[in-house]
């Protein structure tokens, strides 16, 4: 018997912000192969399946990248409807393209379904537009590690986003802020650092970029993303925004 594998982006946070498609697709499943980042209750979406716990945390890898595709693979021999459930959008930062690789390779059918991903969630929390008319044309999802775990951001000017979201430098902010410096990135330029993006416990600051470094502590050990440049501006002030939706955020510092 081969199955088939449905890709499944379960979004960035709290149940809920998982797609109707993905929601059906997933109380569908035989057995779900899912990532650290992912809501425990939406166990309760597919609660007859077998859930096998792949996650993956920053540097701590608990289940190797050759380890999952080979599960994706051994389970779609045994199992009819296989769900691949990945925080955020599977297609942004999310190994899609290595898993697909070993599934197309073994000859398994398979469906991508999208989810709302981090930047997009960080830019609902602060409401911020990710795209603005005029100023912010333009906008990049970066990541700020390389494959080996070194730092690297920031190409020339020519090349630039008017916005820049980074994946996976929350634990580096300094660092990240010191090479946009170098790349040319004005000091002033806005920052706006979410973690926890579309839970409730979600945590917002504003920075200007020569103090990014001040964002650490705050965002310590939590899933964060760093947004850079025209879409890091408040539509409106920043502690307004926070007060009046119920106060998702514990705090909102505004360093700038
Ligand atoms: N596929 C995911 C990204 C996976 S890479 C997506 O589309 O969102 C993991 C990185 O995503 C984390 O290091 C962090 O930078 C970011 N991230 C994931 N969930 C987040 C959240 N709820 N809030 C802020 N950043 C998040």
């Amino acid at each position: 018997m081969t199955g088939r594998v449905v890709f499944i982006g379960a979004g960035p946070g709290a149940a809920d912000l998982i797609t109707v498609r993905g929601a059906r697709r997933l109380a569908q499943a035989e057995v779900v192969l899912f990532d650290a980042l992912t809501d425990p209750a939406l166990r309760e979406l597919a609660p007859a399946a077998r859930w096998v716990d792949v996650g993956k945390r920053g540097f701590c890898n608990s289940t190797g990248q050759a380890t999952i595709d080979a599960l994706l693979v051994r389970f779609a021999s045994q199992y009819e409807r296989v769900v691949r459930l990945k925080g955020g959008d599977p297609s942004v930062f999310g190994r899609l393209e290595e898993e697909l690789l070993a599934l197309a390779a073994a000859g398994i059918e398979c469906e991508v379904v999208p989810g709302v991903t981090a930047a997009i969630a960080a830019a609902a929390h602060t409401r911020r537009p990710l795209t603005r008319r005029g100023s912010g044309r333009s906008v990049s999802l970066a990541t700020a590690m390389t494959r080996e775990g070194r730092l690297q951001a920031g190409g020339p000017a020519q090349i630039r986003s008017d916005t820049e979201v980074f994946y996976m430098a929350g634990r580096q902010l300094g660092a990240l802020g010191r090479q946009l410096l170098a790349a040319g990135w004005p000091a002033d330029t806005p920052v706006c650092v979410v973690s926890r993006a579309g839970w409730p416990d979600a945590l917002a600051s504003d920075h200007a970029l020569a103090d990014l470094a001040a964002a650490a502590v705050l965002h310590a050990r939590r899933p964060t993303v760093v947004t850079v440049g025209a879409a890091a501006r408040p539509v409106v002030a920043a502690a307004k925004t926070t007060a009046r939706d119920g106060a998702p955020a514990r705090a909102t510092a505004v360093t700038t």
